[in-house]
């Protein structure tokens, strides 16, 4: 379908196909369950600082509406297009499958860089964006949250432009909102959290030694900079390597990740971070270390460098950062790298999300530990199932994954039919 043709639509469809054929689905149902449903497409006009008027493309896919509303973040990219939008919404759908939320997936968006916008121009987009939506998505249909290039001050933006249309305040409309407009205690962490948690659970069953284990990080927004403090100040990993969209640092010796975080909070990104040498960041991906965690783009892992990677737990925080044909080098390496899949390993962001609407919709609050301890309980029932389904078909991690998904979405078409 042209509107979708883009390289990473094209990789979402033949990861889907691989499952499509493993669980035998008929030609009758691959298309219906690939495709998405809805998408729609805006144009944004905006006042510039400069006095100018600046247009940006938006994006919002719904992919399939069978199992309650659509859920998915919002991202702000310069390349973003409609066919990577339709990949991250069908992804969604599978992870939010296997987490068993009633949930489809969705995805949104707007080709910019948010970081080349003033304050005023980013909060003029995003309330055009949110306005622009607002006949298409609502807390029954399409609940927004944040991504790449969003965070907790648009989903504040999101929120208000919406409740205003409505004239009194809709805090389900979106999550990844601060908590002090409706927000849950433990969502920005959710991500980074829920990836850490699979890392240990992982290491445990390899009976990895974390005081002994290293790990590179490449990403330093939301997922990664959580990932990178957690697993050197909880779980007591040498973090060596780290990397943004700027720079890639590593040290053998172990960076200190808060003085990264610090660095990041007043400059913005880790150019100039000076605990260690800077490097390829391409390299980075492929140095020695004990868990690999990609945090940032789609395609980082590829037939070019799959066969490179010295890490032992490859741990996706990020949404596909594994192309097919780098899967099947790692599927031959199954007992050298142990994969956590992307929609295993980041579910922990929607999962949270789900909890966040669940309270905005009850107008009731949960704690930070009743937030964490219900993650934990959901991502370890999800990590047991795809660890039995690999093991019981010999298949990998994220076949198994991914089949679950997409196996309850198909018997939910299934059983509703197809109307008329
Ligand atoms: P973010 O915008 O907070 O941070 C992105 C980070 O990646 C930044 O440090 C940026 O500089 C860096 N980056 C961008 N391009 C890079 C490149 N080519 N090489 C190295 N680093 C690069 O975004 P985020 O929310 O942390 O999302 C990161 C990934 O995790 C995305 O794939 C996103 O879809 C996925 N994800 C996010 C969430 C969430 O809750 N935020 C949930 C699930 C999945």
């Amino acid at each position: 379908m042209t509107i979708y043709d883009d390289d990473v639509f094209r990789m979402a469809c033949a990861q889907f196909e691989v499952i499509a054929d493993y669980l035998s689905i008929g030609k009758n149902h691959r298309e219906r369950l690939m495709y998405p449903k809805r998408a729609v497409a805006v144009t944004l006009p905006v006042h510039m600082d400069d006095g100018s008027t600046k247009t940006f493309q938006g994006y919002r896919v719904q992919h399939h509406l069978t199992l309650g509303p659509t859920k998915g973040g919002t991202r702000f990219a310069p390349s973003l297009s409609m066919g990577e939008t339709a990949a991250l919404a069908m992804w969604m759908s599978w992870k939010c499958a296997l987490a068993n939320l009633p949930y489809g997936g969705a995805k949104g968006g707007i080709a910019v860089d948010p970081a080349k916008l003033s304050r005023t121009e980013l909060e003029a987009l995003s309330r055009r964006y949110m306005q622009e939506m607002i006949p298409f998505v609502g807390p029954h249909t399409d609940i927004m949250g944040p991504d790449m290039g969003t965070n907790e001050q648009i989903m504040a933006w999101f929120m208000d432009t919406y409740s205003v249309y409505q004239g009194y305040a809709v805090s389900e409309i979106v999550t990844g909102k601060p908590v002090s407009i409706g927000g849950t205690e433990g969502r920005r962490e959710a991500t980074g959290r829920g990836v850490v948690y699979l890392i240990e659970r992982a290491m445990n069953m390899l009976k990895m030694d974390s005081e002994k284990s290293t790990a590179i990080v490449q990403g330093f927004g939301n997922v990664g900079s959580v990932a990178a403090l957690s697993l050197a100040l909880k779980s007591g990993l040498k973090i060596v390597g780290i990397s943004d969209a700027h720079a890639a640092i590593y040290n053998p010796k172990g960076i200190d990740v808060e003085a990264a975080e610090q660095h990041v909070h007043k400059k913005g990104h880790l150019r100039a971070f000076d605990q260690g040498d800077h490097v390829d960041p391409n390299e980075l991906l492929t140095m020695k270390c004990d868990v690999l965690v990609p945090a940032a783009v789609d395609r980082v892992i590829t037939g070019k460098n799959a066969r490179k990677l010295q890490c032992r737990i490859l741990a996706e925080g990020a949404n596909g950062p594994t192309t097919p044909d780098a899967d099947l080098i790692l599927e031959k390496r199954w007992d050298e790298i142990f994969v956590i899949p992307d929609i295993l390993c980041n579910a922990g962001g929607v999962i949270v999300s789900y909890f966040e609407w669940v309270q905005g919709l009850q107008s009731f609050r949960w704690t930070e530990t009743e937030v964490t301890d219900k993650l934990f309980r959901i991502l370890e029932h999800s990590f047991i199932q795809v660890i039995r389904r690999a093991k019981e078909h010999k298949i990998s991690h994220r076949t198994a994954a991914m089949a679950i998904g997409v196996e309850r979405v198909l018997k939910a078409k299934m059983m509703r039919g197809l109307f008329p």
